[in-house]
């Protein structure tokens, strides 16, 4: 059993020709809804895999929350975790404008996610075979997380984005650490091989198409990943770490889970939308070869 601790949104989405001026209205081309927040998404990137995921997380009680809990349903998630609270949903406001992208992100509910809802699951986390965090709750619930998976010894992966919530005395208290490149200079100030070094077999660092790194120890080890044409690249890191996730718990060594995982993000970059393209075990399998 995997439970994911995180973030629940709805992506407001808006394709324009023209971005407006300040105080031009502008007519545009595509708007659509689409359920994101990386904490759901990770989650449902596992369970697709087939994990058996639970999510500790907040929704608000509008309409945007009752249809992302449903959705958590339909991916076979267990929402007992998940609380309505009086805030509004957490949603992504995002404005696309060819290669051009602006997002302002209001976190609403998943700011309410308290210590008090962890506590309620606490339960569901001792029994966990791994903890997932990314850093889209209130801190201070993340720094529980991390001391009672501590104390219960449960094994956390923590996927540090938005890098900036990051502080780096968690390292000491998490299993695995999932930045892409970028996080992991912003975190570390370092390029992210000699970090790689320092925490042999617990930072693996996404690379895009190139694949994820981790160091054994002795080496860097780079894997690859597997050369595709994408179509959309949101939720590549969410594909990446939900798979990774399941394969780690499935008792695959470090290696081949990070290749299963390389293999997982390039299937969900093929398609439009961050799980849209999250594939089944099926899918992963067949190009694992
Ligand atoms: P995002 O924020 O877009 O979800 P990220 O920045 O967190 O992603 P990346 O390092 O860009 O993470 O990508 C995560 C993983 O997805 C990579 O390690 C790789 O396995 C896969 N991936 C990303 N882009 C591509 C691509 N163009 N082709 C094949 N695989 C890709």
């Amino acid at each position: 059993m995997i439970t994911v601790i995180g973030s629940i949104n709805m992506d407001i989405v808006v394709q324009t020709n023209i971005f407006p001026k300040q105080g031009e209205t502008v007519l545009g081309e595509l708007f659509t809804t689409i359920p994101g927040g990386k904490g759901a998404n990770q989650a449902i990137a596992a369970s697709r895999l087939g994990s058996n995921v639970q999510m500790i997380g907040a929704v608000g009680q509008d309409s945007f929350g009752t249809e992302l809990y449903e959705n958590l349903i339909n991916e076979n998630i267990n929402v007992i975790g998940i609380t309505k609270t009086k805030n509004t949903t957490g949603i992504a406001n995002i404005l696309l404008h060819e290669n051009d992208n602006r997002i302002i992100v209001v976190p609403g509910a998943n700011f309410d996610v308290s210590k008090e809802m962890v506590d309620a699951n606490l339960e569901m986390i001792k029994q966990s075979k791994l903890v997932m965090l990314q850093l889209e709750i209130p801190v201070e619930t993340i720094e529980y997380v991390l001391s009672l998976c501590e104390d219960y010894q449960v094994p956390v992966l923590l996927n540090p984005a938005p890098a900036g919530n990051f502080k780096k005395e968690w390292i000491e208290k998490v299993t695995y650490l999932t930045p892409n490149e970028t996080e992991c200079e912003e975190i570390f100030g370092a390029n992210f091989e000699t970090v790689l070094s320092q925490y042999p077999n617990k930072i693996i660092v996404t690379l895009g198409s190139e694949g994820a790194a981790y160091s054994d120890g002795k080496n860097i080890v780079r894997v690859p990943g597997f050369k595709t044409t994408a179509v959309d690249t949101t939720g590549a890191g969410d594909t990446f770490n939900g798979a990774l996730a399941y394969a780690i718990c499935s008792g695959i060594n470090l290696k081949d889970s990070v290749r299963f995982a390389n293999i997982a993000a390039s299937i969900s970059v093929e398609k439009f939308g961050a799980q849209g393209g999250m594939p089944n075990l099926e899918a992963v399998k067949m190009r694992l070869g």
